[in-house]
């Protein structure tokens, strides 16, 4: 029973480099967060030796009975955070999640109808090289090119022509709120299932900073370390018990083996962070500190560089760059920010003139900084450095001591 550092010291070189590098940089990839230490330390714990293939009290192992505890409480705490009749937390990751929830309500060969990849939605959301996008017949909906906006005229209409067995209301690059009744409408005029991916907001609806789409949808899906703070993962919700087999049996024994009991349990953990004050708090302070951004990039020296914020402006922990007009593409745009120290993904914009692998887009993300305890002075503090460095004009080194200055203001992981 070596510590790390004796037992591998390369491997625990790497871990501390990283610790180091989360600590003196500004993360602000939207879908990143930093979990409690707490939520690491179940994350860390002997939980991962158990084998626990089953659900709780209906196990294929012996010696369950306090992971069975664990997860129960994990099933509890999320359907209260969420007003669900019912919760999987099993699902190993957000993909995995969608993969269970898709298989359990639509056949390979059906039609399903989600966002397009290139205009905010995800790979399994329909993308060719997926499970999805290999297994069943995807038809995409797209953002109107002049608002950024989710075009639910289309949505209808493509729903209307192609009778999709399942709509997918969800997205990974998108700054606006969905409108989850208009999809239920839509759903239920061509009789169609509605899944509503929430991977990306459900920390915002767990604080009440954002429209619950459990009410509407025939099942919600998420992960659990974006907004939502906790371990790597994903979970399953619905309003009623109406998809419960079929939702279950579709993880387990479907898709997966053994649950991971140890994330499990770190999942229960953030659930209960995620009820408390001080969560709803830090949602507001995402929120606000990504409004700030899209002001501060959308003010006329920041038009002037060639940089624009798609949509005008942000409900939500993101906002999307617009990198059009600049001399800067996505890609250079991400170097950049990297070298003074703010961790950015490219991201293409609708349309996009430039390659997939270049784009002329960013994503910026507040959850983390939010987090780390960032407040609306500090996000603005944020904001500027990012408009001067995507500036043709600008000084690393000053810029760099701005970012230092506000990582030391805010230390994270004291003590690790
Ligand atoms: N769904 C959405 C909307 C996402 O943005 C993501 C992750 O980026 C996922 C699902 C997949 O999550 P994971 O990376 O845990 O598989």
């Amino acid at each position: 029973n070596q510590p790390l550092h004796e037992l591998d010291p390369a491997i625990a070189a790497a871990l501390d480099a990283e610790l180091e590098r989360q600590q003196s940089t500004l993360e602000m990839i939207a879908s990143e967060n930093f979990a409690p230490v707490a939520v690491m330390e179940a994350q860390g714990s002997v939980a991962t030796n158990k084998y626990a293939e089953g659900y709780p009290g209906r196990r294929y192992y012996g010696g369950c009975e306090h992971v069975d505890v664990a997860e129960q409480i994990a099933i509890d705490r999320v359907k209260e955070l969420f007003g669900a009749e019912y919760a999987n937390v099993q699902p190993h990751s957000g993909a995995s999640a969608n993969q269970a929830a898709l298989f359990a309500i639509a056949q390979p060969g059906d039609t399903i109808l989600g966002l397009d990849l290139a205009h905010g939605g995800h790979l399994t959301h329909g993308m060719r090289l997926n499970f999805s996008g290999k297994q069943f017949n995807v038809v995409a909906y797209h953002v109107e090119t002049d608002t950024g906006l989710v075009d639910m005229a289309e949505v209808e209409r493509l729903a209307k022509e192609h009778r999709p067995k399942v709509i997918i209301a969800g997205w990974s690059a998108y700054p606006r709120q969905l409108d989850f009744a208009a999809f239920r409408r839509i759903a239920d005029e061509v009789g169609a299932y509605l899944w509503v991916d929430m991977a990306h907001f459900a920390g915002l609806v767990a604080a009440g900073q954002h429209p619950n789409p459990v009410p509407h949808a025939d099942v919600v899906t998420s992960t659990t370390h974006k907004t939502l703070g906790g371990p790597r993962g994903g979970i399953i919700l619905a309003r009623s018990k109406e998809f419960a087999k079929k939702l279950n049996s579709a993880v387990f024994p479907g898709f997966q083996g053994g649950p991971l009991e140890h994330v499990i349990a770190a999942k229960a953990v953030s659930f209960k962070v995620a009820a408390s004050e001080e969560f709803k708090e830090r949602q507001q302070r995402t929120i606000e500190g990504a409004r700030i951004l899209a002001e501060r990039l959308t003010a006329p020296d920041a038009r002037e560089a060639g940089v624009n914020v798609l949509s005008g402006g942000t409900d939500v922990h993101l906002i999307l760059v617009d990198l059009r007009a600049s001399d800067l593409d996505g890609q250079q745009a991400e170097d950049r920010l990297h070298e003074v120290g703010i961790t950015v993904n490219r991201n293409a914009v609708p349309d996009d003139p430039r390659p997939p692998m270049v784009t002329s887009g960013l994503r910026i993300g507040t959850p983390a900084l939010a987090t780390r305890g960032f407040t609306a002075e500090d996000f603005t503090e944020v904001a500027d450095v990012i408009a001067e460095t995507l500036k043709p004009a600008y000084d690393t080194d000053a810029l760099k001591a701005r970012v230092k200055a506000l990582a030391d203001k805010h230390p994270l992981y004291p003590g690790l």
